[in-house]
Formats: C-alpha cells, structure tokens, sequence
C-alpha cells in the first residue's frame, strides 16, 4: 500500500472531529496519484457522501465537463479533493473547528501528490488554504502562491449552475490553467476549444 492509500485508509475511519457522526462514507478524493494538477472543493454533498467519491453530484458532471473542455481527466491529469472529507450535515458550511481539523489530511494530500498547478474551487477552499479575509469575486484569475505552488482560484462549480453569468470568467481562469498547464508540463497538450 503506498503512502496516499495508507492517508485514505486514515481518512476512512476518521473520527477526529462531529461530521464522522452524521456521514454516510468519508470522501477522500480521487484521481491520479501524483496528478499536475489538484482541484480544492469545500466538502461533499449527498451524492459524494453516498458514493464516497468527490464531485459526484450535478457539480461534478460541471467540473468533469469543464477539464474535458480543457483535455484534463480524473485519470490522468487532475486529483480531485476537498477541505473536509465529510459532509457536513444539510450541506451547511464547514464549521472553524472542524476545517482546522481536516485540513492537515489536504495538506498531506498535496504534499504526496506534488501537484504543480491547484485549482481552489469556491471561497471556502480560497479562505482555508490562502487568506481567511480573500473574496472570491476579487482574486479569481490571479494566479497566487501557496507553498511554492501555483493556484488559480475560481467560482466553485454550484456556483456557475446558480449564474449562469458565472460560467465565461470561469472559462477565462481554466483557459488560464490550460496554458499554464502547457508551460510547466506539455507543450503539446490537447483541448480541442483553447
Ligand atoms: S471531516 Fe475530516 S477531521 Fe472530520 S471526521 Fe471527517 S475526515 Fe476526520
């Protein structure tokens, strides 16, 4: 068992903080061991938290359609993971408590996968992983930092499937990350829209 299977056998049996009580499975995430790129949710919603597998739901269908957009897979290029690994119940926002007491499984996560390239998908993952004070409306398309890494924050998926206004500066960030993408690991990568 390697070191990432080892985590999420962790994970699975996790305890450390209420939202064990009331989940159905623990939602790890999912994708390619040590993927280029690593895509940051807040936490599961129902269908996760009944399949166990991150980004299930109609936001998942969004995202996945979005990486095939730009020629990215589950398989290949991307890792999927979120701040909590457990579904708070009634899809309410992670608690303080119980973000600080996750977030060191993602920081391990990253730390295993070395992804070069990290999407923060929505404000919860923007705030827990660069600044408690950041809006997501301000810094999306920036490219920021995080421990020598590259993020680019975006408008989570459920966001674009309220406002549909949403959907072209998302584009604009992720035709963003696809040449980033190029730059850093293929110059040959292919997406057949940018
Ligand atoms: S949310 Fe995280 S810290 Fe809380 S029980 Fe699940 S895995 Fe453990």
């Amino acid at each position: 068992m390697n070191e990432l299977e080892l985590l999420k056998k962790e994970v699975d049996h996790c305890t450390k903080c209420v939202l064990s009580k009331t989940r159905t499975n623990a939602v790890f995430g999912e994708g390619f061991r040590i993927a280029d790129i690593m895509c940051v949710g807040e936490g599961p919603g129902y269908y996760e938290d009944q399949q166990g597998r991150p980004f299930v739901g109609k936001s998942g269908q969004l995202l996945d359609k979005i990486l095939d957009v730009c020629g990215f897979t589950r398989n290949e290029h991307v890792f999927i993971a979120n701040i909590v690994k457990c579904r708070p119940p009634n899809n309410r926002d992670p608690l303080p408590e119980e973000r600080e007491t996750c977030i060191p499984y993602l920081y391990k996560q990253i730390e295993l996968i070395k992804p070069k390239i990290i999407i923060l998908l929505g404000s919860t993952a923007l705030r827990c992983l660069i600044d408690p004070n950041a809006r997501i409306t301000k810094v999306r398309g920036e490219w920021l930092e995080w421990n020598d890494r590259l993020v680019m924050p975006t408008f989570h998926p459920s966001a674009l499937l309220r406002n549909e206004k949403l959907k072209r500066p998302a584009w604009e960030d992720f035709k963003k990350v696809v040449a980033k993408y190029r730059e850093l690991v293929n110059e040959a990568h292919f997406s057949n829209y940018c």
